[in-house]
C-alpha cells in the first residue's frame, strides 16, 4: 500500500474520521490498526453524534498511536447542514451523553418516518434492515440510501439522495432543529474545542463570523470537497478571524473517497487544538 504524502512538520496526521459507530465502516480498533500501518502519528475518531469509538480506540492505540478523541455534531442553521467538530470533548460528560441519546431516538423515529414515507410513494423497504444497515452506529440517511440500492429501487446512493432523501427529495424528512450555536456550547461544556467541518464553497463568509460570536474556535480547511482556491480562501478567513486551521481526510471506508491520512494536514494544527483544550505537548 502507497504511503500518504509527507507533510509540513513531519507528523503524519488525520484529524476527521469514522467508524462504524456513525457511518464508517471500520471497527474503532480495525482504524486505529490501519492508522498505523500508514505510518500514522496521530489519529482524530470524529464520529457523527457519538462519542462510543473513542474507548475502544484509546485501548487499541496505547502508546502506539495518539489517539485524539473527537465528535462530529450534527446542526442546521439557514438551510445549511452544518458539521461542528469538537475535539478532546470528554465522552462522559453527562450533558453530552443526555444530547446524543436524545438525537439516537429521534433518528431511530426519522429512519422509520422515511420508510414510511418511502412506502406510500411504492418503494417498500425492511425498516429493519436500515436499522441493521447502520449496525451500531446513529442510522441516518444514508443508511436508508443503502436499503432503497440493496432493495433494487435506486441506482446508486446517489441517485438515492437526488431522487428520494436529500433535502428536494420526496421522502426527506428534517431533523428536529440543532443549531450550531448549541452544540458549540456543548462541546465547549465537555471541555472539548469546536471547529467548522468543511465548510465548502456555499457558506456565506458571515454565517461562519456568526458561528466565531457564539464561540466558534476553528475552521477545517483541508478536506476532500476543498479545492486548492477554497483552501486559500478559507486559510485567509482563519487568519483573519483568529480561528485554529484544522483538516482530515473524513475517512469512512477502504477504498471509497480519500484514503486514510492522504490529505496532508500540517502538526501545527494538532498543537494549536491541544494549546486551546489545555491537553500538555
Ligand atoms: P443525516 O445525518 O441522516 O441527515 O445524513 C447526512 C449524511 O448523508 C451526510 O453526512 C452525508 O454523509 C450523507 N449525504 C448527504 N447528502 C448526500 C448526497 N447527496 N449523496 C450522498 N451522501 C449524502
Ligand atoms: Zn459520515
Ligand atoms: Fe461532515
Ligand atoms: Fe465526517
Amino acid at each position: 500500500m502507497s504511503l500518504p504524502p509527507a507533510v509540513p512538520g513531519g507528523r503524519r496526521i488525520d484529524l476527521h474520521t469514522h467508524t462504524r459507530f456513525s457511518d464508517g465502516s471500520l471497527t474503532p480498533e480495525a482504524l486505529v490498526a490501519l492508522a498505523l500501518e500508514r505510518h500514522l502519528a496521530a489519529l482524530a475518531i470524529t464520529d457523527h453524534d457519538s462519542v462510543e469509538a473513542l474507548d475502544p480506540a484509546r485501548t487499541a492505540a496505547g502508546s502506539a498511536l495518539e489517539l485524539v478523541p473527537g465528535i462530529e455534531m450534527s446542526s442546521a442553521l439557514g438551510g445549511f447542514d452544518l458539521h461542528v467538530l469538537g475535539y478532546y470533548v470528554d465522552g462522559a460528560h453527562p450533558g453530552l451523553i443526555a444530547t446524543l441519546a436524545r438525537f439516537r431516538d429521534e433518528r431511530m423515529r426519522r429512519a422509520q418516518a422515511m420508510v414510511d414515507r418511502l412506502a406510500q410513494l411504492g418503494l417498500p423497504l425492511d425498516a429493519a434492515e436500515v436499522f441493521a444497515l447502520a449496525g451500531p452506529g446513529v442510522v441516518g440517511r444514508p443508511h436508508v440510501a443503502e436499503a432503497l440500492k440493496r432493495a433494487g429501487h435506486v441506482e446508486s446512493v446517489d441517485d438515492a439522495f437526488r431522487r428520494y432523501l436529500g433535502l428536494h427529495g420526496e421522502a426527506y424528512v428534517p431533523r428536529p432543529a440543532f443549531a450550531p450555536a448549541e452544540a458549540i456550547a456543548l462541546i465547549h461544556a465537555a471541555g472539548g474545542v469546536s471547529v467548522l467541518a468543511h465548510p465548502g464553497p456555499m457558506l456565506p463568509d458571515s454565517m461562519i463570523e456568526q458561528l466565531v460570536a457564539n464561540g466558534l474556535r476553528g475552521l477545517e480547511v483541508w478536506h476532500p470537497v476543498h479545492g486548492a482556491a477554497l483552501v486559500r480562501r478559507y486559510r485567509a478567513l482563519a487568519r483573519r478571524l483568529d480561528l485554529i486551521e484544522t483538516g482530515g481526510s473524513d475517512f469512512h471506508h477502504v477504498g471509497r473517497g480519500t484514503a486514510l491520512g492522504e490529505l496532508p494536514v500540517p502538526a501545527k494544527a494538532l498543537e494549536r487544538l491541544k494549546e486551546a483544550a489545555g491537553v500538555p505537548g
